[in-house]
């Protein structure tokens, strides 16, 4: 997309996305990623075991408790949480990288990891995914062939807690439907990307002819 002839150097925004399990969050996700290539999506680290499809080093790095211990005691995570008695943490360095480079960068952490980011970097944008309703969650919950009745039993009442922290947030999304949750996301990153408080340098590249037309006047 061509937009302004301004180019305006600004700082990488942190983007917060959580979801309950069974919102639709790695579709919507997904969709971002086609409509925003040059965003990077953090890879956290979780003692979790892979589930099938799980990708080792793109969606998750899968580690040990001990090694997730010796990490977290070098402070090498920008946030850490036990999501359903399994720790997840995000890197620290990934993360500074590439908001020092100017790159936008998503996080997809509980509510848990929501908070902590938003303490370390109070810039960051915190959206929170909802599914419709109630019986769509059950619904889309029960649909997951990989778990079991606890399993789901356990995140639906895990969604009912995390739901409760909405308010916390910066914005709200309800997935009806893939592209309607997609563009609203998509809204939100650009009106963020535009904030003025968010700039570092102003510049504006002179519009073509523009001089000569001035001189003319
Ligand atoms: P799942 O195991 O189903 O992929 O993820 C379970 C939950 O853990 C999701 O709510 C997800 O957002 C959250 N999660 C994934 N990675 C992290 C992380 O690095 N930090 C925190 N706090 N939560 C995470």
């Amino acid at each position: 997309m061509k937009t302004t002839r301004q180019s305006n150097q600004r700082q990488g925004i942190v983007f917060i996305l959580s979801a309950p399990s069974g919102t639709g969050k790695t579709t919507v996700i997904n969709g971002l990623r086609e409509r925003f290539p040059e965003v990077s999506l953090s890879v956290s680290y979780t003692t979790r075991a892979p589930r099938s499809g799980d990708i080792p080093g793109r969606d998750y790095h899968f580690i040990s408790r001990s090694r997730f211990s010796a990490m977290k005691a070098k402070g090498e995570f920008a946030e850490w949480a036990t999501v359903h008695d399994f720790y997840y943490g995000t890197p620290r360095r990934p993360l500074d990288r590439s908001i020092g480079k100017g790159k936008d960068f998503f996080l997809d952490i509980d509510v848990q990891g929501a908070r902590q980011i938003k303490k370390e970097y109070p810039q960051a944008v915190s959206i929170f995914l909802l599914p419709p309703s109630w019986g769509e969650l059950k619904r889309r919950l029960g649909k997951r062939a990989t778990d079991n009745t606890k399993i789901i039993r356990r995140r639906l009442a895990n969604a009912r807690r995390e739901i409760q922290n909405v308010m916390q947030y910066d914005y709200y999304v309800v997935n009806r439907n893939i592209e309607e949750a997609v563009g609203l996301l998509e809204a939100i990153v650009l009106a963020e990307r535009q904030r003025i408080s968010r700039v570092l340098r102003w510049r504006i590249a002179p519009l073509k002819g523009e001089s000569k037309a001035l001189s003319r006047s």
